[in-house]
């Protein structure tokens, strides 16, 4: 029997419209969530991100506001904007879009954010509290994906979950949450990157495999086994349409593999827009923390 089909457009349509009422009652208070968006360059696929992150912001009564700098801003300059927007009471997020330029350190930006401010979860602070187990901003992909898995209600304690792809911005912090004694959590961990030895035999004893390597379509039917979860986290590009929109692959090879699994995530339309869902959720969090709400 074919796998049901996991919409990430669906959960985020329930998730966006509790975080719109959200707001709405914070307003009746005075507080309006602030964000803040920062892309430096001109990269096509950043700059839809960005526009994506700004317009649902909107969309859900916060303030948005994108901030679009040259490619050759210096790395003092954008050090700068970001200490601004640190000291800025009416910004309670500050996302500086990845991949940066180049020439700027990108540990360095990051590191700049105010930990309070981190609504994209990769300060340092944010990331110990992670592995702590504390109340923090957690990474957004990792985030949506543990929600996808709660509203789907798919139990994950007791099982084995293998993650394909070991990024700081997926891989490890999704086996981390994942190991966690927490909703979504209590699983058995396997990690695989480039330097596994036999990935198969991970992939094909998954009760739930989340890929997420950016290699189109690497994950074959003949690679999980019946009944399996999938979590397709990559977003591959692999032409155009007629008209020049992107056409999308996932890691997972969708067709094939959907005929053995019991959950599946497509691309698009899954994990990618949980992400910025939970960018959201975390800028509305954010402002509740500044105004000592939580
Ligand atoms: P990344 O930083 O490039 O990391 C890729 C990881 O995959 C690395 O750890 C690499 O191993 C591993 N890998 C590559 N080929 C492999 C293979 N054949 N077998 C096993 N492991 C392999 O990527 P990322 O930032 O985590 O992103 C991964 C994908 O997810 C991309 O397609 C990206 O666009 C997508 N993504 C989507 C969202 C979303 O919201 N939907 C968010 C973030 C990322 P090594 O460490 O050994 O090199």
């Amino acid at each position: 029997m074919a796998a049901q089909i996991i919409s990430g457009v669906e959960i985020a349509k329930t998730i966006r419209a509790e975080l719109k009422e959200e707001v709405a009652g914070l307003k009746e208070k005075n507080i309006v969530p602030g964000l803040v968006t920062i892309l430096v360059g001109e990269d096509p696929a950043s700059q839809s991100y960005v526009s994506a992150k700004n317009k649902t912001a909107k969309e859900l009564g916060i303030n948005s506001e994108q901030i679009t700098l040259p490619v050759d801003t210096t790395e003092e300059d954008l050090l700068a904007l970001v200490d601004k927007c640190n000291k800025d009471k009416k910004v309670n997020g500050i996302l500086v879009q990845l991949p940066l330029p180049k020439h700027i350190n990108e540990a360095k930006i990051l590191y700049a954010i105010d930990p309070d401010k981190d609504v994209d979860g990769f300060h340092p602070v944010n990331v110990g509290k992670m592995v702590l187990g504390e109340q923090c901003f957690l990474p957004c992909t990792p985030h949506g994906i543990l929600e996808m898995l709660i509203r789907s209600g798919i139990e994950t304690s007791g099982k084995e979950v293998v993650i394909l792809g070991r990024s700081n911005i997926v891989g490890k912090p999704m086996a981390n949450l994942m190991l966690q004694k927490r909703k979504a959590g209590n699983a058995t961990i396997t990690l695989c990157h480039t330097r596994t030895a036999d990935t198969d035999f991970h992939t094909r004893r998954a009760d739930i495999l989340i890929a997420a390597v950016g290699v189109p379509n690497l994950v074959k039917a003949d690679q999980v086994k019946d009944g399996v979860v999938i979590i397709d986290v990559g977003v591959n590009r692999i032409g155009k349409t007629e008209s020049g929109k992107a056409i999308l692959a996932g890691d997972v090879e969708f067709e094939s593999v959907k005929e053995k699994a019991s959950f599946i995530t497509p691309v698009p339309g899954g994990v990618g827009p949980m992400t910025i869902t939970m960018l959201m959720k975390n800028t509305v969090q954010a402002a509740k923390q500044a105004a000592g709400i939580i």
